[in-house]
Parts: structure tokens; sequence; C-alpha cells
């Protein structure tokens, strides 16, 4: 079956066509990575495709500590941006794990975060950096926590007529985003660990990718951390716990016990390599 592209060039003529759409006549095309695969396939049959390609949220500016990503700048351009690499690292680690550079080049951040896949490499950095989704619809904008923008598998608070028009970062931080899988690239994460230190208590962050239904803060693990540098006792406890916690299942990729064996190394590394913890001397408890 065919379909037209249509590329308005203004977000409310954007969100207007969306909303007068019936469900499934209409597919949304960023980067296009996951929708034209599922075109192609007929897992989706849209007779129109709405390209977003001339909306003007192809950008990336920083507001003293706090960075707004436009939600249809490429990958590439995330990763490769200097003041991104530098304060927050753990953004440029997760995104080059993403796919292969070609495919870095067409994808966006607002197509991970539309797609909701519980094996998103960005899901869990966005979550520990505390990431803000900013929506437009035809008649208001709204913000909402990346937490809550990511209801289950595949599926977003996103209502009828609305986009995701950028995403907000409030605060730099110290971020380290780590992952396992069986090839390094053009290959899905068994599980990923982002981690994170806010400049105030409670300062850690951590979140799961790889888990179900969806990407995840562990708090309770995040508790067992209370100052910037933790002591190695705290950090192993930390570790434990996430693994017990991670609400892993066995898929095609890995089984849910070495899901559960990874979890606590990546934990340890990610927080480790932003925060060496302190030993305490010889002797003492
Ligand atoms: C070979 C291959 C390897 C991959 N490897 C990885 C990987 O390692 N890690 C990983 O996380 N992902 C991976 N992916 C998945 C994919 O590339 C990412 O999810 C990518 O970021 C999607 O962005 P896009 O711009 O291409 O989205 P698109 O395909 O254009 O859109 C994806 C979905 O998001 C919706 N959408 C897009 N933009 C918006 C918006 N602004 N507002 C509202 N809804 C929107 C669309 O309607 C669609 O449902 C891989 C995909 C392929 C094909």
């Amino acid at each position: 079956m065919g379909f037209t592209l249509v590329a308005p060039d203004q977000p409310k003529e954007a969100c207007a066509l969306l909303a007068r759409s019936a469900p499934g006549e209409i597919s949304v095309l960023a980067g296009g990575t996951d929708v034209l695969p599922d075109v192609e396939a007929g897992r989706v049959r849209p007779s129109r495709l709405l390209s977003l390609r001339r909306l003007p949220w192809r950008t990336l500016g920083w507001n003293g500590g706090s960075l707004t990503i436009g939600s249809t700048l490429p990958l590439r351009e995330i990763e490769a941006d200097p003041g991104v690499r530098e304060r927050i690292p753990g953004l440029a680690q997760a995104v080059h794990a993403v796919g292969s550079l070609a495919l870095r080049h067409r994808a966006t951040l607002g197509g991970n975060l539309g797609r909701a896949a519980p094996t998103s490499d960005l899901l869990p950095i966005l979550l520990t950096l505390d990431a803000v989704v900013n929506l437009v619809g035809v008649d208001a904008s709204r913000s909402v926590p990346v937490d809550q923008f990511v209801v289950a598998s595949r599926s977003t608070t996103l209502r009828p007529g609305e986009l995701i028009a950028s995403i907000t970062i409030p605060e730099a931080r110290p971020s380290q985003y780590v992952w396992q899988r069986v090839r390094p690239s053009n290959d899905i994460s068994q599980v990923g660990v982002a981690a994170a230190r806010a400049s105030r208590p409670p300062y850690w962050r951590i979140a799961l990718g790889g888990v179900v239904p969806r990407s995840i803060r562990l708090e309770g693990a995040e508790r067992l951390l209370p100052a910037v540098r933790p002591l190695v006792s705290e950090l192993e406890a930390a570790a434990a716990l996430a693994a017990r916690l991670a609400p892993f299942a066995t898929d095609k990729r890995a089984s849910e016990a070495y899901r559960r064996q990874l979890v606590g190394i990546l934990v340890r590394r990610a927080v480790a390599s932003i925060s060496p913890p302190i030993v305490p001397p010889v002797g003492v408890a």
C-alpha cells in the first residue's frame, strides 16, 4: 500500500494534522530508523507519513547548567557536542551506545522517547538526569518528567495531536552509562546501567535498561549511597540490592540470572567511575 509524505514547517500545523487523523492513519517520522522498518514490514500501514524534518526542533542549547535538546536533532550531533561530552559525559556515552554511526546520523532523541522501548539506551540516562519532556499540542504545551512520560513498554503519555518538541536536562551532572551486549555495535543491550551524581542531596541516581516493562530508577539502591563519595561497603550493598530488585526477564538476548549478575557489576563500575569509593584504613571495620 502507498502513502503520502507531509512535512509541515509549523508545530501547530503538524499537531493539527495528527489530531484530525484516525488511529493508524498517520505515522510520525523523525529519523525513521524505527518507523520505516515497521512500514516496510507491514507492522503499521499508514496512509500518510508526517515528517518532522522541517520543524524548528533541530537544536541544542545551554541555559547556565541546564541543557535543552530539540527532539529532531540527530543523535550524532548530541554525541559530538563538546559541551555534552564534558558536562554530561553519561549522555554522550549513552548516545554513542545506540546502533551504528550511520544510524546515529538519522536517529533522534524524540524518536527514541516516542518508541519507549524497554531496551532503549537513552531512557536510563535521562532518568538519572531528571530530564523533562516538553510536549506541544494543538491548543496547549506541557512538560512531563521522563519517569512519567513512559508508562509501559512502547507506551507513553502522549495525547492525540501531541508531539515531543524538546527534552530539558535541568542540571549538568557527572554521569556514566555502561552496558553489556553480545556484539559491541548494531546490537541491543542486554542490560544498561546509568548513574549520575546531583549537586545536592539526595546525590545519587541509578537507572536500568533491559528490564521489564520499562526503564526504571532503583531508588532503594540510591538511598544506600548517602554521600558524594560512597564507602566501599555502601557501594557493595547498593550493587547487591540493585541486582536483587531489578525486574529482569529471560529473553533471546540473555537469561534473567545472567542479567542479575551483570547488573551488580555494572552498578559498581558506573558509580565508582564518577566517585571512586572510599576504602577504610586497614583494621577499621
Ligand atoms: C539496526 C538498529 C539498531 C538499533 N540500535 C539501538 C540501540 O543500540 N539502542 C537504542 O536505544 N535504540 C536502538 N535502535 C532503535 C532506534 O534507532 C532508536 O529508538 C532511535 O532513537 C529512534 O529515533 P528515530 O528518529 O529514528 O525515530 P522514528 O523511527 O522516526 O520514530 C520512532 C517512534 O517515535 C515516534 N516519534 C518520533 N519523533 C517523535 C516526536 N518528536 N514526537 C512524538 N513522537 C515521535 C514515531 O511516531 C515512532 O513511533 C536501533 C534500531 C535499529 C534499526
